[in-house]
């Protein structure tokens, strides 16, 4: 079975990879399934620019071909923060609670009209030499909530509301969170590039040349 490397040491966003391209027949690898313990400084200033690094650089490593990606949350109201920072937003020492209630503390008593946000995920597909083959970007806007609800996803799931649905990205659930998130969206763009790279079918007549 071919090999995929998925740069991160997150299992869990490994699953979620290989639940959302469930179709594809391939060992889906963590860095940490792989031995890797370097990490890449994420020093871009765009999600696309440390989802390029990431790839590149854990490709040529491992000589695997691997997938990156990075992502965050855009808040309007305070200026796009906290962008390509939103991991660290507050500082290493915070867990996700703790970071999404910071979020809630700075936004205070924005009105809901003005709290519209977005997350961000950019993907990028490293041949095993470190050539960029392919990039794809998904974009998911919501609100951020007054309050946080829901125990379900992660991060800043319990208080990004989706207008269109009326709960949060914490309480819709893994398929629809999959249908509608960033990172769905972007790796549903990037798969018919690596269905073309690893010589697969692909789907629906869609050869990835839109
Ligand atoms: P990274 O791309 O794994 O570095 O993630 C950046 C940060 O953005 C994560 O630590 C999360 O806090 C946040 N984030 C990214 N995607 C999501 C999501 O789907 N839900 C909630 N938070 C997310």
């Amino acid at each position: 079975m071919r090999k995929l490397l998925v740069a991160t040491h997150n299992k869990g966003k490994v699953a979620e990879f290989a639940e959302m391209l469930a179709d594809l027949e391939l060992a889906w690898l963590s860095l940490d399934d792989v031995g890797v313990t370097l990490d890449v400084a994420e020093t871009g200033q765009t999600f696309a620019e440390n989802a390029l690094l990431k790839a590149r650089t854990y490709a040529a490593v491992t000589g695997l071909l691997t997938l990156a990606d990075d992502s965050g949350l855009e808040v309007d109201a305070l200026g796009g923060a906290p962008g390509v920072y939103t991991a660290r937003y507050g500082g290493e020492e915070l867990n996700h609670a703790q970071r999404y209630q910071l979020l809630l503390h700075n936004l205070g008593d924005v009105p809901w009209e003005r709290r519209a946000a977005r997350f961000r995920c950019v993907i990028a597909l490293a041949s095993p030499d470190g050539t960029v083959l392919g990039e794809a970007a998904g974009v998911c806007e919501g609100i951020i909530a007054l309050a946080a609800a829901g125990d379900g996803g992660f991060g800043y799931d319990p208080v990004f509301f989706l207008p269109e649905w009326g709960k949060t990205m914490a309480q819709v659930g893994s398929t629809v969170k999959h249908q509608i998130s960033h990172r769905g969206r972007a790796l549903r763009l990037i798969e018919p590039r690596l269905r073309q790279v690893l010589a697969l079918p692909l789907r629906n007549g869609n050869d990835g040349t839109d």
